[in-house]
């Protein structure tokens, strides 16, 4: 039997199976009643350089405008799922340590990340979601995305939950 989740952290991707991972978030913070918060790692565009104040290189526009497309995909979901503006993360960084980091900071006592996403299903489990999983401080839940082959349900730490509608 596991207590209330008070603050749920959804970590987005948005590869392709993302949509599951997203609804079963929501379904969990309003099965718990949680504030929810979302975040997105940057880890494939290159931090523009500070240095040039407002003034862009013409070869960083391509920067800035992945920045400003991930930054829309974001709004759209965290708008879809009602997060507060104050509970949107877009950062810079490794996406696993940026998502313990920011789920230790927030205190955050649910993590849920899909079990793969852009890395494929390569792995059981995706690098990222295996990550979160060894190195969160709080429970963490890894949704089963749809195309997995193994019967191998949900995974947690420290504690069960039932099945998860859809
Ligand atoms: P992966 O390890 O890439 O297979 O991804 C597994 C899960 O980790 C995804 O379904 C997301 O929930 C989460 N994740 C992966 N990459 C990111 C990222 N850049 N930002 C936020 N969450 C991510």
């Amino acid at each position: 039997m596991i207590g209330s989740y008070r603050h749920i952290l959804l970590a987005v991707d948005f590869s392709e199976h993302g949509n599951h991972v997203i609804r079963k978030a929501r379904y969990l913070a309003e099965t718990f009643q949680a504030k929810l918060s979302i975040i997105h790692v940057l880890d494939n565009i290159p931090m523009p350089d500070m240095a040039y104040g407002t003034i862009v290189p013409l070869e960083e526009y391509s920067a800035y405008e992945l920045l400003e497309a991930e930054k829309k995909k974001l709004e759209q979901v965290a708008d879809r799922l009602g997060v507060d503006v104050r509970q949107r993360w877009l950062v810079w960084g490794v996406p696993a340590q940026e998502i313990v980091r920011v789920a230790e900071q927030e205190q955050v006592d649910l993590i849920v990340v899909g079990s793969h996403g852009r890395h494929g299903l390569a792995l059981l489990l995706g690098s990222t979601a295996n990550s979160v999983l060894h190195h969160a401080k709080c429970d963490v839940i890894a949704i089963r995305l749809q195309d997995e082959v193994t019967s191998e349900e949900s995974i947690l730490e420290g504690s069960a939950l039932g099945p998860l509608a859809s």
